[in-house]
């Protein structure tokens, strides 16, 4: 291989986009067990001033007991809120201090991006997160050597009702119900990462809670489901 080669190809090996190369997730988790008929929603990107208590609220008014992936400089602005989430019995994730993309990210910032989410996380809730999950799914191979050090799985979905583009509320319950399955873990944001994510997730919440019961799924967060 010529040395232009491996400076091109230096990258690839480094990174991994969750798609692409699962060789790098190894240990990572993609759904629950699929006996049984439970799933899991987690809620990405907040905590949100806004649109997380308004999710809370229908949580609550549904029973259902969901896992938040929180983005650790937004932890440090909301601790109040962060008490109400741990407190309504749902599960705590880290999402980076952030939500840098840890492509390319190097040894030195990977760590930082994960251990000060951890660590605003645990100072605002009184206990350390138990899952992790990368901002759009994009890991490295340090990532994996931190994450083993602080006890937190990576945990990806199964389904993702709205990814890069804006969905309609409609949409992201079709999109639901179409790629369900027991021990499927649904990806939602409850904050803008993408333009109007947290107000269309409110909207869709009620009908794909509703949806879900019907077809037969108890919600529970990942620590129940795993
Ligand atoms: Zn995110």
């Amino acid at each position: 291989m010529s040395a232009a080669a491996w400076l091109l190809a230096a990258p690839a090996l480094w990174a991994g986009y969750t798609w692409g190369s699962h060789a790098l997730t190894l240990g990572s988790v993609w759904r629950g067990p699929r006996a049984g008929r439970k799933v899991t929603l987690t809620f990405d990107d907040g905590p949100d001033p806004e649109h997380t208590p308004r999710v809370l609220d229908i949580l609550a008014a549904h029973g259902a007991r969901a896992t938040f992936f929180l983005i650790g400089e937004r932890v440090a602005r909301a601790g109040a809120l962060v008490r109400r989430i741990a407190a309504s019995g749902h599960d705590l994730g880290n999402h980076t201090w952030n939500h840098r993309s840890l492509w390319l990210a190097g040894p030195r910032e990977t760590a930082r991006q994960v251990n000060q989410g951890h660590e605003a996380i645990s100072q605002a809730a009184g206990a350390p997160p138990r899952f992790f999950r990368p901002p759009w799914g994009m890991t490295n191979l340090a990532l994996f050597s931190v994450l083993r050090g602080l006890g937190t799985p990576c945990v990806f979905w199964t389904v993702q009702t709205e990814g890069h583009r804006p969905a309609s509320p409609g949409l992201q319950v079709e999109r639901a119900r179409c790629r369900l399955g027991p021990g499927a873990i649904l990806d939602l944001h409850d904050a803008d990462g993408v333009p109007g994510a947290g107000s269309r997730l409110v909207e869709a919440l009620p009908a794909m809670i509703g949806m879900l019961g019907a077809e037969g799924y108890s919600l529970v967060p990942l620590s129940d489901l795993l």
